[in-house]
């Protein structure tokens, strides 16, 4: 997070001293893929590896796509072991999305998300936020179920 800007920047957070051993690279990732991620730990919990983007990317989609492949890195391999199933691994896209998001909107925003879809469309929405418009409909269900929680549980 900037502290000028209060902008989260995966790229200053891919700097972070404990991602030393994760290097980005630009070139191929497949048909259909913007990223793709080789990564491993450490036996003292270092995470190590390489982060591929595919050439091309708006910066926003960009910056999108590097938050949500270092939260998998951060989060270690917990769903590509030989033991995971489909819907294990469908979890984890969807957790290592939300926190994806989370990080990429600012609360303020995520506030006023919906509302400003239906306004301005998801893809002007996205341009204003400087994400994907992946980022924003994640964000929208963050929003609903971060809302829904804090009903639940009170004024805690
Ligand atoms: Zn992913």
């Amino acid at each position: 997070m900037d502290i000028q800007t209060g902008k989260y920047d995966p790229l200053t957070h891919l700097a972070d001293e404990r991602f030393a051993g994760v290097r980005l690279r630009w070139g191929p990732t497949g048909e259909g893929r913007w990223a793709t991620t080789q990564w491993w730990t450490t036996e003292a919990g270092t995470p190590m590896g390489t982060i591929t983007l595919r050439r091309g990317l708006t910066s926003a989609e960009t910056r999108s796509t590097l938050a949500h492949e270092l939260v998998h890195v951060e989060r270690g391999p917990c769903a590509t072991t030989e033991a995971a199933t489909d819907e294990l691994v469908a979890l984890d896209e969807g957790i290592t999305d939300f926190v994806a998001a989370a990080r990429l909107l600012p609360t303020a925003a995520l506030a006023g998300l919906s509302e400003g879809v239906a306004h301005r469309g998801v893809e002007t929405v996205a341009l204003e936020l400087e994400v994907d418009v992946r980022t924003v409909e994640v964000g929208i269900a963050l929003a609903a179920a971060a809302a829904a929680w804090a009903d639940a549980d009170g004024d805690a």
